[in-house]
């Protein structure tokens, strides 16, 4: 039985992502995605903000040192790499040149588009899916843990 996938955000950390993007306009955003992934289920608990060092409009690249601080940064916190974030001009698809990168790195990538206001979440496995992003209020509602196991819980329509 294959478990299903998500991608659990809260309200703050979209919000987080999307001011980011605006602010980065006419390039792209790029962030980690740090937190902890139970039952195929990729819990979002941080946004590490990254550098950009492409200055390109339709590309990004993060540099090594970055990305180094990134990951002991998160190991401090017992946190993982769980995704990656990149803002787009247009379009939510991943771009060929992302699909590439998505290949060696099969984490979460979510992108938002500054002109559709739009969220798109996908992994690479063997092929490309679409990953379901789940938006809750806050963390505490997100889930929370007992005797380390994690339950995790849905917002009430
Ligand atoms: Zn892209």
């Amino acid at each position: 039985m294959v478990t299903r996938q998500a991608l659990n955000v809260t309200v703050n950390q979209m919000t987080n992502l999307r001011d980011t993007s605006l602010l980065h306009r006419p390039y792209e955003a790029c962030s980690l995605l740090l937190g902890l992934v139970k039952d195929r289920i990729f819990l979002v608990k941080e946004i590490y903000h990254m550098q950009n060092v492409d200055r390109a409009r339709n590309t990004f690249q993060m540099s090594g040192i970055d990305l180094m601080n990134a990951y002991e940064y998160s190991l401090g916190k017992n946190l993982d790499v769980i995704g990656i974030f990149h803002s787009h001009i247009s379009g939510i698809r991943p771009s060929k040149k992302d699909m590439r990168f998505m290949e060696i790195n099969p984490v979460v990538w979510l992108i938002y588009s500054v002109s559709d206001y739009q969220f798109g979440a996908y992994i690479m496995e063997s092929t490309l899916k679409d990953v379901p992003i789940e938006v809750f209020r806050d963390l505490a509602f997100q889930h929370r843990e007992e005797k380390g196991q994690l339950h995790v819980y849905y917002p009430k329509k």
